[in-house]
């Protein structure tokens, strides 16, 4: 595994909770806030990238049930029939051994219930998604997407729960994957 960093080029919403438009938000480098009114999308922003990154607690993207991610229209305006994120991930240091300078995850959700994963365009499982993002330390529970509250949690959270969130910070959690696919086989 190679040190350098990975950076966030863009995250791009279609149909996903507020933005019913698809937007795309291009992140240069240094440090970058997304600054708006009340309740204009700020947070749902931060709940894309965790969506994309896999996440499936609902609780932790501030809904009741998966539907609740797309876009249930407005006055005028008609309900979206799907949910996508599409993030892209600056890889030129080489740190998800890809050998691919740019990455970029697709999550997709519909009305039925059917979902995706896409990795460079290509459908992948949830468990490559996740595989790809341990290598680099990056993974839904770990400190690279905080959240509102979710500090909090960390101070209050016990032994074990904290052993996973370093497993998953320090790139130990790829080795752990690995393990309990070879269990299953
Ligand atoms: P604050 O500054 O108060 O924290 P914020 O900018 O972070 O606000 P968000 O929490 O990201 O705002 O956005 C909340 C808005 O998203 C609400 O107006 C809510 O109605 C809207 N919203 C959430 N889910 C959906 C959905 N599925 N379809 C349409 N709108 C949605």
């Amino acid at each position: 595994m190679k040190s350098g960093v990975i950076t966030l080029r863009s995250i791009e919403l279609a149909g996903f909770k507020s933005f019913a438009k698809r937007t795309k938000v291009e992140f240069g480098s240094g440090l970058v806030a997304i600054v708006g009114p009340n309740g204009s999308g700020k947070s749902n922003i931060a709940d894309a990238i965790r969506w994309v990154f896999g996440e499936q607690k609902n609780k932790s993207l501030r809904s009741d049930k998966s539907e609740d991610l797309i876009y249930h229209g407005g006055t005028g305006k008609s309900q979206a029939s799907m949910a996508e994120v599409v993030i892209t991930l600056d890889n030129s240091a080489g740190r998800i051994p890809l050998q691919l300078d740019e990455i970029e995850i697709t999550r997709r959700l519909y009305r039925s219930g059917e979902s995706n994963y896409l990795l460079n365009g290509k459908k992948v499982s949830l468990t490559s998604i996740r595989e790809v993002l341990a290598k680099s330390g990056f993974g839904v529970g770990s400190y690279t997407v905080v959240g509102q509250g979710m500090i909090d949690r960390l101070v209050l959270a016990d032994g074990l729960e904290r052993k996973k969130l370093f497993e998953e910070a320090s790139g130990i959690k790829q080795f752990e994957i690995k393990l309990s696919q070879t269990k299953k086989k």
